[in-house]
């Protein structure tokens, strides 16, 4: 199988030599194996129009003596891991006593950096959210510093979500206790595969038996909800693997689960292993969008699990899963930490992924940003649009209205083309997602935001943009759950 960077500029090829809104149309012929040449992008959305460095940190010290209207997330980035995984492109920098605690200081002192200022305190934030590389790699101590520092300097609503991400090879019970002291209300835990094999082959570092035996114990808390990734289509994972890792997530009592699809990334070691002929090939987009599919059936034959978005599942009411699914939109998002990325109206930046850079600029009081994205025109509506998309049933005349545009007719004939593929059902105004389109979800989010782009270009649709009034707020888990479809 080709990397994923091949199959997106073979897309993009496609793309560009049509014109017309047959661009965008899928193959009629078997949409969950085929429905498009390959998958567009990892994430959806407009473009932006890029400012790097200085100037980039310039314009943003002037926009965060600006009062935030809405509520906010807030995300923090811990870049190190005890080990790198096969599979990953997130792995940065390996853990060490001296380097983590420089970085926990410094953390603490980017916290203080904008506190006082009104894009940091004018609004609360209403989840908060410890991502990596792996939070739960620093010490136990240093973890419950940081989120006691967070609650201090950061406006923190009452019912604030309180995310860690982690291994389960690190929640010992000094790791639990120090969590739910310092605020944790949910563990976002990579478990990825419960087979012996494969999670020796991808680098992780437990056997399933006590993955299993942790995370039971773990959700026995019931404090804080425990959810966990699995990740399909790695080599060897199909058949018997899959099934098994589908049965086990899915009896066990934990509060929700995420499938996400494996992306064979270039310059992966994952994807150096297979070229050299150390691993069979990953799963083909087609025998992925198989085991999607099965896992499907598996959560939605059991009634204790409900559906939230796409690919995420929910046992209990402690997954509300706030963080992800509002991230994907156009809400404000402040970032912190070294290789962290957030927005503030639309201005959507990453910060320094250089450890020695960042902690210098901290050291010297600069807001370490790296490069930053001016929005394009329509970018609240476009980004609504993609992220609606990405998330389950989405009305295109509810959003179109929440922007005073009409965008339902323009989109009629991709809509109506994916409609005949079988990607997409219409109930009322609701396009629901069939199964096929559970799985391309990501491309049909960009094709649809693409396609909006080239018709808001012609100037046939006006919009009322420009005057931020979005935060449509499209509540996809609502539709599943409402049983508009549970297959
Ligand atoms: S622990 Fe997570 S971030 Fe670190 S290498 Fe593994 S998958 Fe990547």
């Amino acid at each position: 199988m080709s990397s994923f960077e091949t199959g997106v500029q073979l897309f993009k090829k496609l793309l560009m030599k049509q014109k017309n809104m047959d661009a965008y149309f899928a193959n009629e012929e078997d949409a969950l194996h085929h429905a498009f040449p390959a998958k567009a992008t990892v994430h959806s959305g407009p473009f932006g129009i890029p400012m790097l460095w200085s100037t980039a940190r310039n314009y943003l010290e002037k926009k965060s003596h600006e009062p935030r209207r809405k509520e906010a997330l807030a995300y923090v980035h811990i870049p190190f891991c005890e080990s790198r995984c096969l599979f990953c492109m997130f792995y940065q920098n390996p853990w060490t006593a001296e380097e983590s605690e420089r970085y926990c200081r410094n953390l603490i002192r980017e916290f203080a950096l904008w506190s006082g200022r009104p894009a940091q305190d004018s609004a609360p934030i209403k989840a908060l959210y410890f991502g990596g590389g792996t939070p739960t790699a620093l010490p136990p101590q240093q973890l419950k510093e940081l989120l006691i520092a967070a609650k201090k300097y950061l406006p923190l609503s009452d019912d604030c979500e309180i995310t860690v991400e982690g291994r389960v090879h690190n929640m010992t019970d000094e790791m639990l206790e120090a969590s739910l002291e310092g605020g944790v209300t949910r563990f976002s835990l990579g478990v990825q595969s419960f087979d012996a094999k494969i999670r020796k082959e991808m680098q992780r570092i437990d056997t399933p038996e006590r993955v299993i035996r942790r995370l039971e114990e773990i959700a026995a808390n019931k404090q804080a909800a425990v959810v966990i990734d699995l990740l399909f289509g790695f080599p060897g994972q199909k058949g018997t693997a899959w099934e098994n890792d589908l049965k086990i997530a899915s009896e066990l009592p934990i509060d929700g689960v995420d499938c996400y699809q494996l992306n064979v990334f270039e310059k992966s070691p994952l994807n150096k292993r297979i070229q050299a002929g150390l691993l069979e090939p990953a799963a083909t987009l087609a025998e992925a969008a198989d085991m999607f599919a099965r896992s499907v059936e598996v959560f939605s034959s059991h009634s204790d699990w409900r559906r939230l978005t796409n690919t995420h599942w929910a046992r209990t009411r402690r997954e509300r899963n706030i963080y992800n699914s509002l991230a994907k939109g156009s809400m404000d998002c402040l970032p912190f930490g070294c290789g962290a990325g957030g927005k503030l109206s639309g201005h959507s930046w990453m910060q320094e992924r250089k450890l020695s850079k960042w902690n210098e600029m901290i050291e010297k009081d600069q807001k370490p940003v790296f490069v930053m994205m001016k929005p394009q025109e329509n970018w609240y509506l476009l980004r609504t649009l993609a992220s609606s998309v990405e998330s389950g049933p989405f009305s295109l005349k509810a959003i179109g209205e929440a922007f005073g545009a009409e965008i339902e007719k323009p989109l009629k004939p991709v809509t109506d083309q994916w409609i005949r593929a079988g990607l997409l059902e219409k109930k009322d105004d609701l396009f629901i997602p069939t199964v096929a389109g559970q799985f391309w979800y990501v491309t049909m989010a960009q094709l649809l935001t693409e396609a909006l782009t080239g018709v808001l270009s012609k100037g046939s649709v006006r919009t009322e943009d420009l005057i931020e009034q979005s935060v449509y707020s499209p509540n996809q888990g609502q539709a599943w759950l409402d049983g508009v479809l549970r297959k």
